[in-house]
């Protein structure tokens, strides 16, 4: 099968990450999509939710949605989550899928500073989205990675899971950034400074 990873914190995850998730699938004919969550050593973090509750956050997002599923390996690897790592142990326990990583235009533009990226990038294929406020430029990538970020069209989101935190802290708003089962998560666990 062709499997779509979605990496990121999900702090919380949002409908950004979600119609990324689509676009890759639908554009490139992915089987499935895999939403990874980073695990982040405590010390390292700004007051967020922990991972155990990102995990659940966004195993609540994607419950009902067919073709998604939730990938708790960063957790179960733990310390701070190197995406050469993860793949590695991916393509050991799944030889027979092909994985495409999906990233946003602001990891697009950075994935020259991930950690081995040419071993990284000689295996797996990655998709970009655009996000506003990012140029998506594959011209300005190294030659080598040019090749290997096909990208897909999405209907472009300002959400950040930055804002939404935000949102929540100040009182305002939130429904329709997030799924509706996120946001009772939310409340229910009293985070990002909602009231339980
Ligand atoms: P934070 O504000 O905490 O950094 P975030 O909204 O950027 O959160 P991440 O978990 O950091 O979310 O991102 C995970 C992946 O999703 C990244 O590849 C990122 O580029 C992508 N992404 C996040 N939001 C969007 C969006 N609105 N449109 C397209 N891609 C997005
Ligand atoms: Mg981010």
């Amino acid at each position: 099968m062709k499997i779509g990873i979605m990496g990121g914190t999900f702090d919380p995850i949002h409908m950004g990450h979600l119609l990324a998730a689509e676009a890759a699938m639908d554009s490139h004919e992915l089987d499935e999509i895999w939403f990874m969550p980073s695990h982040v050593p405590p010390h390292k973090r700004e007051a967020g939710a922990s991972g155990q509750q990102r995990l659940e956050m966004t195993e609540a997002a994607v419950k009902e949605v067919q073709h998604y599923e939730v990938l708790g390996i960063e957790m179960e690897l733990g310390g701070v989550s190197y995406t050469i790592d993860t793949m590695k142990e991916l393509w050991r326990r799944y030889p027979q899928h092909e994985f495409y990583f999906i990233v946003g235009a602001d990891m697009v533009n950075y994935l020259p500073k991930w950690e081995q990226i040419e071993e990284l990038a000689e295996r797996l294929t990655f998709i970009g989205v655009g996000r506003p406020g990012f140029q998506l430029h594959l011209d300005d990538l190294p030659e080598a990675l040019q090749d290997r970020v096909l990208l897909a069209e999405m209907p472009l989101v300002d959400i950040s899971s930055t804002a939404v935190r935000r949102r929540f802290a100040k009182g305002h708003s939130v429904r329709f950034m997030i799924p509706d089962a996120v946001h009772q998560y939310i409340v229910r666990s009293g985070l990002y400074g909602t009231k339980p």
